[in-house]
C-alpha cells in the first residue's frame, strides 16, 4: 500500500516528536506567518484522481535547517460526499503525516508547522510526491466515501498566496455557520476522540457555542461526520439532562466522558476552567491560563512567541494544560470559543480576562464587551505581573473591585472579625510531613474554620496515643 515512500507509515508513528537539531526541514511553524492546509470537496469532473501536484520547491529542494512557507491543498469527490465534510476530512491531514515515519505535525488549518527529519530524509524522503502518495492511500483505504483525490502542495509563490487567502475565506465561512445557534436549542452536541492517541483521558465536547479546542470541528462538522460514520472517532452525544446551566453540565456529557475515558473523568463544566474544566489536549489554539495575583485569566494563542504577563511562554504553558487532564486554571480552547457568549461564562466571562496578546485582541475587536475591552491589557501595556496590577487599577477593571473587597475582609481578619471565610496570604508557607518539607510560596488559603490547638511533644512522639 505505501510502495511509493522509502519510509514506513503507521499509527505506531503517531506522537514522535523532532527536535531541531534532528530536523532536515521545517514547513509552516512560528517563523513562517503564512501557511495553510485545507480539504474543499469538488464536482467528480473537477479531479484529476491519484494526482499530486507540486507548486514550488520540492523537498530536495529546499535548504537544510531552514523554515519554509507551506500550503496543503487537498480536494476530494465522491457521490455521498457533502461540504460539512470538509473540517472533518481536513483533520485527517494531522493524523495521517503523523502516521509517517520521520514527520511531524502538529496544529491545523493556518498554524500548521511540520518538521522532516534528518533519518528519513537520508532513507529517501526527499519529495512531497512521496507523502502525497500516501496521503492518498490513507485516505482512500480509511474512508471510501471518497471517491477521487488530488493533492497539491506550494511552497510560495503567487499561487500559494492566492489559495492562502482563499482558505482564510473557507475557515471563516465554516466558522460563521455555527455562529448565532444555541446550546439550548440543540437536543445532540458533538465528541471527537481524535487526539486520544496522545491524550487518552481527553475528548472534545463540540456544541453550537464551544467550538473544539483545536478550532477546527465545529458542531455542523461534527453532526456531518457521525451522520456519515456513527462509530466513527466523531460520535454524537445525547444531551440528556441539564445539571448545571451556569457551569454547562450535562449528564449526557458526563456519561460520555466517563465511559470514553475509562473514568478517569466522569464529570464535565463545559463553560468553566474550575471545577471540573473540559478537558484539555494538545491541539488547543490558545489557552486560558489563571493569574493568581489578580484573580482574573490571561490568554495566550500559539502564534504569540514572546513570553505571556506572569513570564511563561505558550510552549511552558501548554506542558501544564495539555494531556487531557483537567486542570484548574490551565483551560485549552479556540479561537472562535472566545466568540462565544458561554465562553467561560461560570468564571465571569469576558470580566475575568485580563491579558491577552494585541493580534488575538484585535482579531476579538466588536466580540470583547464595550465596557471591558480597553481594561484588558496586552504585551504592549503590561510585561510582568506588577505593571498588569498597575494597568487593571488604572483602568477600573471590574476585577479590581472585588480585590477591594477581599483586602478590606483580610483587614476585618486581622482586627479579630471572625467572618464566614477567613483569608489568609503567606510569602511562604512550610509544611512539614513524614519527613519532607513542602514550601508553598505565596499561597492564599480559604478555610471555613481555622483550629489552633497546643502541640503535646509528648503526645507527638507516642503517636499521639
Ligand atoms: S482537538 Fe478535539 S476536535 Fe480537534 S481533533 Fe483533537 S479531539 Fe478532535
Amino acid at each position: 500500500m505505501f510502495e511509493d515512500i522509502p519510509v514506513e507509515v503507521g499509527l505506531v508513528y503517531e506522537g514522535e516528536r523532532i527536535r531541531k537539531e534532528d530536523m532536515r526541514v521545517e514547513l509552516g511553524g512560528p517563523k513562517v506567518s503564512e501557511k495553510f492546509e485545507i480539504i474543499l470537496v469538488k464536482g467528480q469532473d473537477e479531479i484529476e484522481d491519484g494526482k499530486i501536484f507540486i507548486k514550488g520547491q520540492d523537498l530536495s529542494e529546499l535548504e537544510e535547517g531552514k523554515s519554509y512557507p507551506i500550503g496543503i491543498l487537498v480536494e476530494v469527490s465522491g457521490e455521498k460526499l457533502e461540504n460539512d465534510l470538509e473540517g472533518v476530512l481536513e483533520r485527517r491531514i494531522h493524523e495521517y503525516f503523523n502516521y509517517i515515519q520521520g514527520v511531524m505535525h502538529l496544529n491545523q488549518r493556518y498554524d500548521i508547522w511540520i518538521r522532516v527529519g534528518k533519518k528519513s530524509f537520508s532513507k529517501g524522503l526527499t519529495s512531497f510526491m512521496q507523502i502525497g502518495s500516501a496521503l492518498i492511500s490513507l485516505y482512500r483505504n480509511e474512508l471510501p466515501i471518497i471517491e477521487k483525490i488530488q493533492i497539491t502542495f506550494f511552497t510560495g509563490g503567487e499561487e500559494f498566496k492566492s489559495y492562502y487567502h482563499k482558505a482564510m475565506e473557507r475557515y471563516e465561512n465554516r466558522d460563521s455557520r455555527a455562529r448565532g445557534l444555541l446550546d439550548e436549542e440543540v437536543d445532540t452536541f458533538y465528541g471527537c476522540a481524535l487526539c486520544q492517541s496522545f491524550a487518552p483521558s481527553h475528548i472534545c465536547v463540540i456544541t453550537p457555542q464551544r467550538y473544539a479546542n483545536c478550532g477546527a470541528i465545529s458542531w455542523f462538522d461534527g453532526r456531518a461526520a457521525a451522520r456519515m460514520d456513527p462509530d466513527g472517532p466523531i460520535f454524537s452525544i445525547a444531551k440528556g439532562d441539564l445539571i448545571d446551566c451556569e457551569h454547562g453540565e450535562y449528564a449526557g456529557v458526563n456519561e460520555h466522558a466517563s465511559r470514553r475515558s475509562m473514568g478517569e473523568v466522569d464529570r464535565v463544566w463545559l463553560y468553566s476552567a474550575f471545577g471540573y474544566p473540559h478537558t484539555s489536549c494538545g491541539c488547543f489554539e490558545a489557552i486560558a491560563f489563571f493569574i493568581p495575583e489578580v484573580e482574573g485569566f490571561g490568554i495566550v494563542h500559539r502564534r504569540f512567541a514572546g513570553p505571556t504577563v506572569n513570564g511563561l511562554a505558550f510552549s511552558t504553558l501548554a506542558d501544564s494544560t495539555a494531556g487531557g487532564r483537567q486542570i484548574e486554571g490551565f483551560h485549552g480552547i479556540s479561537i472562535e470559543y472566545m466568540r462565544s457568549v458561554k465562553f467561560l461564562q461560570a468564571d465571569g466571562g469576558w470580566n475575568a480576562i485580563v491579558w491577552m496578546p494585541a493580534e488575538i485582541k484585535n482579531t476579538l475587536t466588536g466580540i470583547i464587551p464595550d465596557s471591558v475591552v480597553s481594561a484588558i491589557a496586552t504585551e504592549n501595556d503590561a510585561q510582568d505581573v506588577a505593571s498588569l496590577k498597575t494597568f487593571l487599577i488604572d483602568n477600573n477593571h471590574p476585577l479590581v473591585s472585588g480585590w477591594r473587597e477581599e483586602e478590606s475582609e483580610e483587614r476585618e481578619i486581622e482586627t479579630g472579625y471572625s467572618g464566614n471565610a477567613p483569608v489568609f496570604s503567606m510569602g511562604e508557607l512550610p509544611v512539614m510531613a513524614g519527613g519532607i518539607k513542602i514550601i508553598l510560596k505565596n499561597a492564599k488559603i480559604y478555610a471555613e474554620k481555622i483550629i489552633i490547638q497546643p502541640v503535646d511533644n509528648k503526645n507527638l512522639k507516642s503517636g499521639g496515643k
